[in-house]
């Protein structure tokens, strides 16, 4: 049987927190309808969902909140967002819950995918030069085993380039033909597009972490790379 949870030990000091720093995400107006539970990829595990998860943060079971594990099941689709009747952002009240954990106790891997990202500029930790010379080598076999492709442009880096476009680093590493079909793709509609070679993956788990500094660490170092030595106009995040 579940302990009765006392009324003394209840505390509004998370609801107030994430209200105070993300007003928009409309924590109060819930309705109990249920509708954003029906539609989440995370509803039952570790009994939870995200009407429960939301109720308890408005009764203030802050100590229950705090330790559940299910903040970090939540894959942050946003489908309980645009299903929502009053648009309550549950993403929003969960990625501040992340925050609130201390950084050595979040999740392992993220936490690793993280700090790879920041250190090597992709989560997969692929050197650059080991991600051009597989782009090339990949785009190189497409060439000259598919006549209709023989001209088919891939690049790292090409200054003037009007789209810079990222790829996930897991594709160079574990299945790197799987990236030929969006090239073809670019190839046939007469894209003008490069690789950037800084911070090129797709993927960013500093933002899953909750981990601001690393996220706007790894945003700033691709946008600044992409403004001042590449001048491409539009950025196209595969992720
Ligand atoms: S869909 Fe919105 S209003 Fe309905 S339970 Fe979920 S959060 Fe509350
Ligand atoms: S964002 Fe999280 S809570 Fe919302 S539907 Fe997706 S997994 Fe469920």
């Amino acid at each position: 049987m579940k302990t009765p949870i006392e009324l003394d030990d209840l505390s509004c000091e998370i609801k107030n927190q994430v209200q105070e720093k993300v007003p928009d995400a409309f924590l109060d107006l819930c309705l109990t309808c249920g509708t954003c539970t029906g539609g989440c990829p995370g509803s039952e595990l570790l009994d939870m969902d995200p009407r429960k998860l939301l109720r308890m943060v408005l009764l203030g079971m802050d100590k229950e909140v705090a330790k559940t594990d299910w903040t970090w099941v939540c894959t942050m689709c946003a489908r309980c967002v645009n299903a929502c009747p009053m648009k309550i952002n549950i993403p929003k009240l969960v990625y501040n819950l992340r925050n609130m954990w201390p950084r050595e106790n979040r999740p392992k891997g993220i936490r690793a995918s993280c700090d790879q990202h920041i250190r090597a500029g992709n989560a997969m930790g692929v050197p650059t030069d080991d991600f051009i010379w597989t782009v090339e080598d990949v785009a190189a076999e497409i060439r000259e085993t598919q006549p209709e492709f023989k001209d088919m442009k891939v690049t790292v880096d090409r200054k003037g380039a009007y789209m810079a476009i990222n790829q996930n680093s897991r594709e160079p590493v574990t299945e790197p033909d799987e990236m030929g079909p969006l090239w073809k793709i670019l190839h046939q509609v007469g894209a003008d597009w490069t690789y950037p070679s800084v911070m090129w993956a797709g993927e960013n788990y500093c933002l899953f972490l909750a981990d601001e500094e690393g996220w706007r660490y790894i945003l700033e170092e691709f946008v600044y790379h992409i403004d001042n030595n590449l001048g491409c106009e539009v950025v196209v995040n595969t992720e």
